[in-house]
């Protein structure tokens, strides 16, 4: 489904806010001669880059060492992770095999992540803060990867758009770049039928900055609910053989498409304003699990267009993830 053209003035906003996101894909390629291996507690890091790139390839260093006590909530690295920074942003697309992909500044495998040079990101470059920023979130994709599946079957675990990338989001602190949860209320009321969370592949390139902030919202959502233990085991569940959706039911307790109609609900009924709107009929606040801010919302609300089935959507080579 595209909602795209429609709603799209509304986020342009929010879509140059996101330029320095990046993105994430399968498929590992042939990194150019690695060199001077950075030997961190969290994992084993290399780095490739042209001559010109050597200050450049100096700040990516720096980020990966911030990044790493950060990364460390979820493991550690089972194999070394190799930064290969290219000298301009169509080496990154044809790295990353996402032609037109404007706002793409990295993209991230389960051992390689490739890099724009910060030198080209905008004239006059890119700050080291800015850099930390992409690197600790790309580098969340590669650890989650690693945390949860080998090699050989880290594409086919069926991790969906919405965890992944809410994941990298949340690690990174990047709320404060998606749209607010008020505004994807709105979103949801303006457009029932769409679902940003379940169906983030087919609006990916239409509504970008939705999907990212329903993304990130969501993972809030999980983490303030059910606690970064769970979403730890989670990994061990995949890395013992369950694929995403049976990880995730046995880890956290009950099925990912359950999930994420509650938290569309929540959303919905804009359960983050304090229970103001409740649902007609449901709990008086202060029920069930209710967190600060985040309500627990009732079972059985009234109808609603939920529309979130059982997520279908993958981080196959072939998706347009990032
Ligand atoms: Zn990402």
């Amino acid at each position: 489904m595209r909602v795209g053209g429609t709603g799209t003035g509304r986020w342009s906003v929010a879509l140059v806010a996101l330029a320095l996101l990046s993105a994430c894909a399968s498929a590992p390629r042939q990194p150019m001669a690695p060199e001077a291996a950075l030997d961190l507690p969290g994992g084993e890091f290399l780095f490739a880059h042209a001559p010109q790139d050597t200050q450049a390839a100096d700040m990516v260093r720096r980020a990966v060492a911030n990044a790493s006590p950060r990364l460390s909530r979820w493991g550690t690295f089972h194999e070394p992770v190799t930064l290969v920074i290219h000298p301009n942003h169509a080496a990154l697309e044809r790295a990353a095999n996402r032609p037109g992909y404007d706002f793409l500044r990295a993209w991230a495998r389960y051992e390689q992540v490739e890099v724009q040079s910060p030198r080209t990101w905008t004239r006059a470059g890119a700050s080291q803060k800015q850099v930390d920023e992409l690197l600790l979130h790309e580098l969340t994709h590669s650890l989650m990867w690693q945390a949860s599946a080998s090699v050989s079957d880290w594409t086919r675990k069926g991790i969906p758009l919405w965890f992944s990338e809410g994941m990298a989001s949340y690690t990174a602190g990047q709320g404060y770049r998606v749209p607010s949860l008020e505004d994807l209320a709105r979103f949801l009321h303006e457009y029932p039928q769409a679902d940003p969370l379940a169906r983030a592949e087919s609006l990916y390139e239409t509504e970008n900055a939705t999907v990212y902030g329903a993304a990130h919202h969501a993972f809030t959502f999980l983490m303030a609910r059910y606690g970064e233990e769970r979403i730890r085991a989670t990994f061990t569940a995949m890395r013992e053989g369950r694929d995403f959706n049976a990880a995730f039911q046995e880890a956290i307790g009950l099925p990912a498409d359950a999930f994420l109609r509650d938290f569309r609900r929540y959303v919905y009924l804009r359960g983050f304003k304090g229970g103001r709107l409740n649902p007609p009929g449901g709990p008086p606040r202060g029920e069930g699990q209710g967190l600060p801010g985040i309500p627990m919302i009732s079972p059985t609300p009234p109808s609603l267009p939920v529309r979130s089935g059982p997520p279908d959507t993958t981080l196959e080579p072939t998706s347009a993830t990032r």
